[in-house]
């Protein structure tokens, strides 16, 4: 018999949360525009929008929280915050930013020259918009099978060498100033990238000159994956495999709104000096002191004590199987989801769930409001209207068309993702009923935010 697992933690303190009627949830969607962007969260039951800053904190971080020391220039909390980062992540220099963000505008604006190329394996949006405002051009070298819901590879991260080798040939190495490698890959839905691939993606920079600087946003959740899939790393803790993954990258941005359990905080590290130093120059115009980075002192505290928890294995194991939990549930249902499930969201593959539904009819936008209505709980929409529009105005039909259902970290309970299922499942089952819905504002841009929606027909499956 299989013995069932329970969550490696005790609720201390609790949120309570609004249990909606469905009349209620009607009203609070027509006043969203059926866009659960829009909604308020006191109208959501269980929110799975994402897991940026919705983490809860230990009592551990709490208690540090307490002791912080707000002291303009030299706080005994950003050397807490750099001990971390040199034990967890093993990198010199750390400077502190308000969030990933912050890193990533100072790396860009230091290393990116106008004209540049920046590989990576594939985009995020914050990431390859400041990128591109310091002149790159983002080029997408992750292998084939990420870009595949249906592919069941077990590192769907993994940089494609054959792609990288041809753009280094194609524009010369002195025309890419680092390689943007981004373990686990959240746009491909939170996928690993193996330690023998960045071996292998490793020695071919060196070779070549070309620096590694990685989004180590999810880091310590791929160092899972990692002890999970890949051949000989079962024995190895999580916390050795995640400095092995590092060491063969040269500095990182960070969000710690993710994997560091904090509500905010992000960090740029790297291991040479020269970078360091005009990062210390930039950060004092955009983000704050060396020393703070935009952030308080109780919250690089906060930061510091997260980065050494989010290492420990029973936590690992119990994060990335309580989003397996969903996803299983949701497998053996026949609901289709994106194969294999990543480390932090589920994503519904909206065009297989509702096939009936035209893609100009955003059947992903529907599915997350079909959802909220059916039980409170609020996902996001990850499809054509995400996507936007082309400058020529048309839109872009992405063949992803997806519903993450984002999983914060020590929020919810199993049973919360039972809910979850189970809503999932009752959609399915009356899918054909789930029409698709017209657009009646619309944003000039990043219109996914603020976009307003009428369903067609005037009803959306409910009942
Ligand atoms: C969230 C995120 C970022 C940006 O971090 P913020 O803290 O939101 O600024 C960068 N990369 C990845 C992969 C992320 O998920």
């Amino acid at each position: 018999m299989q013995r069932r697992q329970a969550e490696p933690y005790k609720i201390k303190v609790v949120e309570p949360i609004a249990v909606t009627t469905p009349q209620h949830r009607r009203t609070a969607s027509v006043e969203a525009g059926f866009n659960t962007f829009l909604l308020r969260s006191q109208d959501v039951y269980i929110d799975l929008l994402t897991d940026s800053g919705t983490s809860a904190m230990s009592d551990n971080q709490w208690a540090g929280m307490m002791l912080g020391d707000e002291a303009y220039a030299g706080s005994r909390n950003f050397y807490a915050l750099q001990e971390a980062v040199q034990d967890i992540y093993g990198y010199p220099h750390v400077i502190p930013t308000h969030q990933g963000r912050g890193a990533e505008h100072i790396i860009s604006q230091i290393l990116i020259r106008q004209g540049d190329y920046v590989p990576g394996n594939m985009y995020f949006t914050t990431t390859r918009a400041h990128q591109e405002r310091a002149g790159g051009t983002f080029v997408d070298v992750v292998i084939p099978e990420a870009h595949d819901p249906r592919s069941g590879h077990p590192f769907k991260g993994n940089v494609d060498l054959g792609k990288l080798r041809e753009l280094v040939d194609r524009v010369g190495a002195d025309r890419i100033p680092y390689l943007s490698l981004a373990v686990t890959v959240n746009m491909a839905g939170g996928q690993p990238v193996s330690l023998e691939n960045m071996r292998q993606v490793s020695a071919f920079c060196r070779e070549r000159g070309l620096r590694i600087i990685c989004d180590a946003t999810r880091c310590a959740e791929n160092a899972y994956f990692i002890k999970e899939r890949e051949p000989g790393q079962a024995d190895r803790s999580c916390r050795d495999i995640l400095k092995e993954m590092l060491s063969y990258t040269d500095g990182c941005t960070m969000s710690g709104k993710k994997d560091p359990l904090v509500n905010i905080g992000g960090f740029l590290a790297t291991r040479e000096f020269d970078v360091y130093q005009k990062a210390t120059q930039l950060v004092v115009l955009f983000e704050g002191m060396p020393s703070y980075g935009g952030l308080a002192g109780r919250d690089m505290e906060a930061m510091a004590r997260g980065i050494r928890e989010m290492v420990d294995d029973d936590y690992l194991a119990w994060r990335i199987g309580q989003v397996r939990y969903l996803g299983g549930q949701l497998q053996e249902a026949g609901v289709p989801i994106v194969e294999p499930v990543g480390g932090h969201a589920v994503y519904l593959d909206a065009r297989s769930f509702l096939p009936h539904v035209e893609q100009a009819r955003y059947p992903a936008q529907a599915l997350a409001a079909a959802l909220y209505l059916d039980s409170g709980v609020r996902a996001m929409e990850r499809g054509n209207v995400s996507a936007g529009r082309r400058p020529d105005g048309t839109e872009y039909f992405p063949r992803l068309e997806m519903v993450r259902l984002t999983i914060p970290r020590r929020v919810y309970t199993d049973r919360h993702m039972d809910v979850v299922a189970d809503s999932v499942v009752a959609l399915y089952r009356r899918r054909e009923r789930i029409q698709g819905l017209t657009m009646v504002y619309e944003p000039p841009a990043l219109r996914f935010f603020t976009a307003r929606f009428e369903p067609i027909g005037g009803m959306l499956a409910e009942g």
